[in-house]
């Protein structure tokens, strides 16, 4: 939509989804503010968010294609691309290709990934840097609950008379949501916020209570929790009369290890009586729950409290993740998973997998999960996965066991990154390189985290010869043969189709139904307002559960029966401080975008290691001096931090630094891969390391 003077787009960072306003500044950048009318956001922005138009470059970007390091035309690219992706299929069938893409995509974008992926080359090996992210939320959602359902909304964060924070640094990651809470907190005082997190994170400051539990124990809390709720009477039993596995999960949910989470036992008990005597109660949850080898049984564990009270749904009222990127939701929608296929039908499901076949009219249908993202790079370095395409992520820094995923790619017989850049650590590693459309230059959709659909508008012309990624993906679906499948002209188009889709998931009970868009007009989608899900003839939005009907074969939720497990990796003479990983305020993962800002970069110039003085002094190390950290498979150095906002025995460092900007404090070369076994997902925040001054 063009406003009168300015366009409306959405921030390109975090799941919150503010609406921005663009205006071009006449010299190739944009004036970027808040948009009064977007729901997410109300005007505000938080300092990224209002950093954007610094970050309006065609400083580093690629701008034409390459093929083996030399320039190229789009149609040499694009047929090398099918013609290699096709011969490896044909000699090795279509489980030796796989696509690697991200949250930064926009829905129209992953939507094509996806359909080219499962419908047509006929493997599910797509997936996302997602996985990283918030993976193991999807597989809580859909144990509990049948779906992926965030039931909730943003506002019941602010109608709620308790919110609790789990493993979630608001203040920094979600800072706009963050700033809604403190402006309820602050119109009605007697709210009350709890933070659940091994640091004393910046959210604290808002917190009345702060419970700096032992990395990885989460589990042992909302297992007490529930425990609590139980002897406190607080069962909400005509609830649960919808609820399956009650009992089970009870009887699992002692309070006896409750010591393995360190906290007092007094501050224990002032949170549960909290929770006990609140009925409209929010618990957010992001990466510190996610980003574990148990972060869907933390996920469950949570879930399971919010059943078993039957406060989920209401006003002010439920279980809430904040996902961390832009369109990690739209993603989820669209099957961006390997094991998700399209508008959450279920890949392992016949009856689905059959009905989107027949939507899309594909030869067939990949009929079993893909790799998940570890999986698929330890299936890249053994030589199984032979032709990789990497879309808007770089894996050679982020996954865990950074050197090893580099190995493996570097290794891959034919590897294709479409980027904004070419001067990323994966981008290098390529043989043929795309030049990709950027935020500000492109056009579609995202869902946020309280499934919000905003429109992302362009407002500036692509530089060179980037092209968006739907149009890049629809080519190569084209020249390898499929035309009628992929002869889109505009994500208006894609979109109808999703929507189209989506009304299939209607006929089998899914959750996910954007069907009262799926005769959207070009001008209409042009004018789009942000939309919350599900949008059919019959509803519009709204809370999911109340009504206590979940998406389970049976209709019912299901409480998991779940035992604590600690992080997989055990501390000891050798590996004695545990290593929490995440984010700063002011950067966005690998920085590609931020670093442009020098008031971003300002923030905090450099990579770093949180300690507690104890171990400081213990380990011989002063303060900003080099400290060199070693876990089992690698090696970094970083400066000291020395402080108390960590617990003795833990440690903490950003993980946005890369070969460019910071080559020995790559945090992920430390990281080792272990994963959670429901999710997938890597277990970015309790690895094992030891310290020694460099
Ligand atoms: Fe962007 Fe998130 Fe900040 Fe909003 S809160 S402006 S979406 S980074």
């Amino acid at each position: 939509m063009k406003d009168t003077d300015g366009v409306r787009s959405t921030c390109p960072y975090c799941g919150v989804g503010c609406g921005v306003i663009l205006r071009p500044d006449g010299q190739g950048g944009l004036h970027v503010t808040g948009d009064r009318d977007h729901p997410a956001n109300k005007g505000r922005l938080c300092s990224k968010g209002l950093a954007l138009g610094e970050t309006v470059s065609t400083q580093g970007r690629l701008l034409s294609p390459t093929v083996n390091g030399q320039e190229a035309s789009w149609d040499d690219a694009m047929q090398t691309v099918a013609d290699r992706f096709s011969a490896t299929i044909a000699e090795h069938g279509p489980d030796s290709v796989a696509f690697y893409v991200s949250g930064q995509m926009l829905t129209e974008d992953y939507y094509v990934a996806n359909k080219l992926m499962k419908g047509f080359i006929g493997s599910a090996n797509i997936d996302t840097n997602s996985r990283l992210c918030m993976a193991s939320t999807v597989a809580g959602h859909r144990r509990a609950f049948g779906t992926d359902t965030v039931p909730g909304t943003y506002e019941d964060l602010e109608e709620a008379d308790l919110v609790v924070l789990v493993g979630s640094n608001l203040a920094w990651c979600h800072p706009v949501l963050y700033q809604r809470l403190a402006a309820a907190k602050k119109q009605r005082p007697e709210m009350r916020v709890v933070v659940i997190d091994p640091r004393r994170i910046a959210t604290c400051d808002l917190a009345d209570l702060h419970l700096q539990l032992r990395a990885g124990t989460d589990v042992a809390l909302f297992n007490g929790l529930l425990s609590a709720i139980y002897e406190g009477g607080c069962i909400d039993k005509a609830y649960i009369a919808n609820v399956d596995g009650f009992d089970a999960a009870l009887a699992a949910a002692s309070i006896d290890r409750m010591d393995e989470t360190g906290l007092d036992r007094r501050d224990i008990q002032t949170f549960f009586n909290l929770f006990l005597r609140t009925d409209r109660t929010v618990t957010v949850f992001s990466q510190g729950v996610n980003q574990s080898s148990a972060g869907s049984d933390k996920v469950n564990a949570i879930l399971n409290c919010h059943l078993a009270t039957g406060r989920i749904g209401l006003l002010g009222m439920g279980p809430f993740s904040v996902t961390g990127q832009p369109n990690a939701m739209g993603g989820r929608e669209v099957g961006g998973l390997a094991n998700m296929l399209a508008c959450h039908l279920d890949i392992e499901n016949p009856n689905h997998r059959q009905a989107v076949r027949g939507f899309w009219e594909s030869p067939g249908i990949a009929d079993h999960a893909g790799l998940k993202a570890v999986d698929m790079f330890r299936a890249v370095g053994k030589g199984e996965i032979k032709a990789l395409w990497v879309i808007h992520t770089n894996p050679a820094v982020t996954m865990p066991d950074a050197d090893a995923v580099r190995a493996a790619i570097a290794g891959c017989d034919f590897t294709v990154v479409s980027d904004i850049t070419g001067a990323t650590d994966t981008a290098r590693l390529a043989h043929v390189l795309l030049p990709a459309a950027a935020w500000g230059e492109k056009d579609g959709t995202v869902t946020n985290s309280d499934r919000t659909i905003s429109r992302q508008r362009a407002a500036l012309p692509p530089p060179g010869q980037a092209r968006p990624d739907w149009a890049i993906l629809a080519e190569v679906g084209r020249r390898m043969g499929w035309h009628g499948a992929f002869d889109y002209e505009t994500p208006a188009e894609i979109f109808r189709e999703y929507a189209a889709l989506s009304h299939i998931a209607g006929h089998f009970d899914r959750d996910f139904d954007i069907s009262g868009l799926s005769d959207i007009s070009d001008h209409e989608y042009a004018d789009f307002a942000p939309t919350r899900w599900p949008v059919t003839k019959d509803r519009q939005g709204g809370r999911f559960f109340a009504d206590g009907k979940f998406f389970t074969p049976n209709g019912k939720a299901q409480m998991l029966a779940l035992q604590y497990r600690p992080p997989a990796a055990k501390t000891g003479p050798r590996f004695p401080f545990r290593l929490n990983t995440g984010r700063v305020r002011d950067q966005w993962h690998t920085m590609t975008r931020t670093a442009l800002s020098p008031r971003l970069s300002a923030h905090l110039a450099e990579p770093f290691l949180e300690i507690h003085p104890d171990d400081a002094a213990r380990t011989g190390l002063g303060p900003a001096s080099l400290v060199q950290v070693t876990s089992p498979v690698g090696s970094a150095i970083l400066r000291t931090l020395i402080t108390d906002r960590v617990r003795p025995g833990e440690v903490f460092a950003p993980m946005h630094w890369t070969s460019d900007t910071a080559p020995s404090a790559r945090i992920d070369m430390v990281v080792p891969d272990a994963v959670d076994p429901v999710s997938g997902q890597p277990e970015s925040k309790a690895a094992v390391v030891a310290l020694a001054p460099y």
